[in-house]
């Protein structure tokens, strides 16, 4: 057996060991683990969702996908199957590579290659034994050697056409190119020289730098999609998010693109080109004013001016501007938009004025006049409280914004934007959201929607040490009403039930599941390094390693 160094070892043999590597040199246990890779697996049981990190996960079953793989094949022929296939495997391990960069920021990037093939397995496509790999980014080499047990593919493919007389894991072949390319910054391909499906006892891949399979490799189509860095360029860890635009870069973007985002802002557009008045509805902190905003700004008047009148201000007193005639907040908004927020709070003398300064408009209106309210409309009316005569002129182009628990699937989008947004403006250096606070926000109702979301960041970033994680502690105060568990998956297999905080709820839990948890969370605290484990839960190296192995946490490697 040759000899192990670790890896902060090597880093001081050879200063730029980041640009080259091999497998063999991988420190045990360097995360991240199964272990902490199923820790970023969440079962949003009861709410439609599994989570892996921050991206929408489903459970299907492989016979389904082995049938729609079948009717792909019956209906467009091999070949364009197969590129197909290739595609969608190779970006589903870009998203891998954005898995591992995002929520465990592996700096080191042999660590961060021998990932993929834990991630790849852990989805149940195959089952991966990497045999070896060893890159140089500055020659542009890469070479690698996996074997691949039980693959879906191939036996899917067994199943609906017989043996085949070429490899048949395309998906699965495109996974790791993607993967290993956007780790990289350099084009990757991995071509199967033994398949399953060609009646071989397991398949055999071999992943190698574009330009060492010779002059044609049609798979380079497939790299073209995916970011690269200039060639020769050193590889860089992930920056942290106050260094990375803030995106996108168009001010009152709106972010988001499920269902209900999608339909406010698709009338946004349809209403920017008209002058009349326009109602947004919504929850308190929806963004009701930041979609007024957007509108003056993709109206037909965005360098006019943006006079907003809180209208609950008269029921308090005398506001600090009228309302209607000179020097008013209509006079004010010419040529632009005048907002009247909480519209329903206005009096009725206000109401009457206002209703006869629009009865009284001949011609295109000079100011467009948008208003909001996060009350029924039907109730206001209803107890008399507002004029329905009134209440119809504005609300000619009614536009709703949905909670955010409505728009959940969003959330990864927003947490990004706030996390930069924030990050940048208090000039604080940030890692990440840890994956547990992750967790909780995922599964968190945001009675308070966007803006609460918006403020729980801007404090996390501002609790958080610099250039740490952003905790649960930072984000949450403890007044707000948690979701009593979440769901993961545990690195046993089972689906195990933690508070909100993270703990695991030993009840139900197996002697063997608690000691692996006890195990995985100290190698989490020792960032990977075993013989730290080893030292905070009082046991020998040799111990705690002959532990882990026996619970896989850590996989046992192959013999070099
Ligand atoms: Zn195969």
């Amino acid at each position: 057996m040759s000899e192990r160094i670790s890896l902060t070892e090597a880093a001081r043999r050879a200063p730029r060991i980041t640009a080259r590597g091999d497998s063999r040199l991988l420190e045990e246990g360097a995360p991240p683990t199964l272990a902490d890779l199923a820790s970023a697996l969440q079962f949003a049981l009861g709410d439609g969702r599994i989570w892996l990190n921050d991206e929408r996960m489903v459970m299907m079953q492989a016979q389904v996908l082995g049938e729609l793989r079948k009717e792909v094949i019956k209906t467009v022929g091999m070949d364009t199957a197969r590129r197909l296939l290739y595609h969608t495997g190779w970006v589903q391990g870009r998203h891998y590579a954005e898995l591992v960069q995002k929520r465990f920021n592996q700096q080191d990037l042999t660590a961060a290659l021998a990932a993929g093939p834990r991630i790849h397995t852990m989805e149940g496509f195959v089952k991966v034994t990497t045999k070896r790999f060893e890159f140089d980014i500055q020659r542009g080499y890469y070479h690698g050697e996996f074997h691949w047990h039980d693959s879906t593919e191939a036996q899917e493919h067994l199943r609906h056409f017989g043996v085949a007389d070429c490899p048949t894991c395309w998906m699965q072949t495109g996974a790791p190119g993607g993967f290993t390319s956007a780790l990289l910054g350099q084009p990757v391909i991995f071509r199967e020289v033994e398949c399953a499906g060609m009646g071989a006892e397991r398949c055999v891949v071999i992943g190698r730098n574009a330009s060492a399979w010779g002059p044609d490799v049609p798979e380079l189509r497939d790299f073209d999609k995916a970011p690269a860095r200039p060639r020769g360029a050193p590889w860089k860890p992930p920056t942290d998010p106050a260094a990375r635009p803030v995106s996108p870069e168009v001010p009152h973007a709106i972010i988001g693109r499920t269902v209900g985002i999608e339909r406010a802002r698709r009338l946004l557009e349809r209403v920017a080109g008209y002058s009349e008045p326009v109602l947004f509805l919504g929850e308190p902190g929806t963004g009701k004013e930041f979609f007024a905003h957007r509108l003056h700004d993709i109206g037909r008047r965005p360098k006019g001016p943006f006079i907003t009148v809180n209208c609950e201000a008269w029921s308090g007193g005398q506001p600090a501007m009228p309302l209607v005639g000179p020097d008013s907040a209509l006079a004010r908004a010419e040529g632009g938009t005048l907002f009247l927020n909480d519209i329903f709070a206005l009096p009725q003398a206000q109401q009457s004025l206002l209703a006869s300064h629009l009865a009284a408009e001949d011609g295109p209106p000079r100011v467009r006049i948008m208003s909001a309210s996060s009350a029924a409309p039907r109730e206001a009316m209803k107890s008399g409280a507002f004029r329905s005569d009134l209440y119809f002129r504005l609300s000619l182009l009614p536009i709703v914004i949905p909670p955010l628990r409505e728009r959940r699937d969003d959330l990864p989008m927003l947490i990004d934007h706030f996390l930069r947004l924030h990050s940048r403006k208090h000039s604080k250096p940030l890692r990440k959201i840890s994956g547990a606070a992750l967790g909780l926000l995922l599964r968190y109702d945001f009675p308070g929607n966007a803006r609460e979301l918006s403020n729980m960041i801007e404090r996390g970033v501002i609790y958080a040490e610099p250039g740490g994680d952003l905790e649960i502690s930072h984000l949450f105060t403890g007044i707000e009403e948690m979701p009593e568990f979440v769901e993961g998956l545990h690195v046993s297999g089972r689906i195990v039930r933690r508070t909100a905080a993270g703990d695991p709820l030993t009840e139900g839990m197996a002697f063997s599941e608690i000691e692996s948890e006890t195990y995985a969370n100290a190698l989490r605290g020792s960032g990977g390094n075993v013989s730290a484990a080893a030292r905070a839960l009082g046991l020998s190296r040799a111990k705690l390693e002959y532990r882990l192995r026996k619970l896989g946490i850590i996989v046992a490697k192959p013999i070099s």
